[in-house]
């Protein structure tokens, strides 16, 4: 019945864990779940009341232009040079999506015919693959190992392969490792896309949840970036604005044309009282993200402390809101998931499902209360 892009999808293997905690949540366990990456703080409120009075506006009713609106893309380029030091054109190097993994998502029927090769990190965010696989192409897996600090070894990566390749999903700081990049690492990235004629596709959302005074760059902050590539980022997880479905791509003007001209045939665009309230995000008081950094910091160091209580060393890191746990001897991430979510009633996601280089590792989420985090800790404690 489904066609042969749905067919050669991976399994979904977070399936099983679904499945686990509903029974387990039916025995009446009180579930405590670190497996979403879904923000549970609130919204601004600036930025909603900015929605709340644009939606009311006729003008912002009728269909958007596809691009988006221009002031978004302006109020977008002038917040990549605050914050990324990196200078935009709102008109051709800024698009607007309906969140980043639309675009991402896309961007694979933009550029990829059937039959050709794809390089995707594993672990990763599923969208690259999948996306790669839909568009009837090849995804070749980049390993992100502990050895490597969790980035590809471009050295590594078969001649053969890196000759065929036509484009490169990359994302730092990343989901699900935490690990984060310098510009040196992007700099490598550009010369090896440059050498292969590869395109870059960066994908940075967490680019604003870092701690400890590290600022993640934008990939576009290094010289020859934006002849190769372009950048995803997103309002989702700086703003806490997951649901809203906004984000933007930004970067090289010919990758973003081939992007607009997929969703022209697809989407109309993105609603238009939320790129007003957009703009009132970038353009307002930058407080808030200040604010949610402490929030996730405090929970981060809760985590990492009670992990440690529990005898599993963690390293604290720089960006996002997950931490990469490597699971004690003799467990897959699966069956310590299992025991997890069993035992203690605490979810968490198994780095299985990522990819196969997640495998000996599971992710925690800091998206919940701390004093949640701290209960979940006091259970791992009593079961390990
Ligand atoms: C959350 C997330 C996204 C999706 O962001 P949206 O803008 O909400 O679509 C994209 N990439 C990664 C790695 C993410 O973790």
């Amino acid at each position: 019945m489904y066609a042969e892009r749905i067919n050669s999808l991976p399994p979904y293997l977070f399936a099983e864990i679904d499945r686990k905690k509903r029974e387990v949540e039916n025995r009446g366990v009180d579930i405590i779940d670190m497996g979403v990456g879904d923000p549970d703080l609130p919204t601004p409120s600036h930025i909603v009341d900015a929605l709340c009075k644009a939606a009311a506006e006729p003008e912002n009713q009728r269909y958007p232009t596809y691009e988006g609106m221009f002031a978004f893309r302006e109020a977008v380029a002038d917040w990549y040079r605050r914050r990324k030091h990196v200078s935009l054109d709102p008109d051709s190097e800024v698009l607007t999506l309906i969140g980043s993994k639309e675009g991402i998502a896309h961007s694979t029927f933009a550029f990829l015919n059937t039959g050709d090769i794809a390089l995707v990190p594993d672990p990763a965010y599923p969208v690259y693959k999948n996306a790669v696989i839909m568009a009837g192409s090849i995804p070749f897996s980049m390993p992100l190992t502990e050895d490597n600090g969790f980035k590809p070894d471009f050295e590594r990566i078969d001649a053969e392969i890196a000759k065929n390749a036509k484009l490169m999903f990359l994302n730092y700081p990343n989901n699900p490792t935490a690990a984060t990049a310098d510009e040196e690492f992007f700099k490598d990235v550009v010369d090896f896309a440059y050498e292969h004629d590869i395109m870059v596709l960066h994908d940075n959302p967490y680019s604003e949840l870092t701690f400890d005074g590290y600022e993640a760059p934008s990939f576009l902050r290094v010289s020859g970036a934006k002849e190769v590539g372009i950048e995803f980022n997103s309002l989702s997880k700086t703003y806490n604005m997951t649901g809203w479905r906004i984000g933007f791509a930004v970067g090289n003007p010919e990758i973003l044309n081939g992007l607009r001209l997929v969703k022209t045939n697809i989407d109309s665009g993105t609603f238009q009282a939320i790129q007003v309230a957009g703009i009132a995000a970038l353009t307002g008081s930058q407080d808030c993200i200040r604010a949610n950094v402490a929030v996730y910091r405090a929970r981060r160091d809760a985590l990492a402390a009670g992990l440690k209580s529990a005898g599993i060393e963690v390293s604290k890191p720089k960006a996002t809101f997950y931490l990469w746990v490597r699971v004690p001897d003799g467990y897959t991430s699966m069956q310590f998931s299992m025991s997890l979510l069993e035992r203690a009633g605490v979810v968490v996601t198994p780095g299985i499902g990522f990819g196969e280089y997640g495998e000996g590792f599971v992710r925690f989420s800091l998206c919940l209360d701390i004093e949640r985090i701290k209960e979940a800790c006091e259970r791992i404690i009593d079961i390990l």
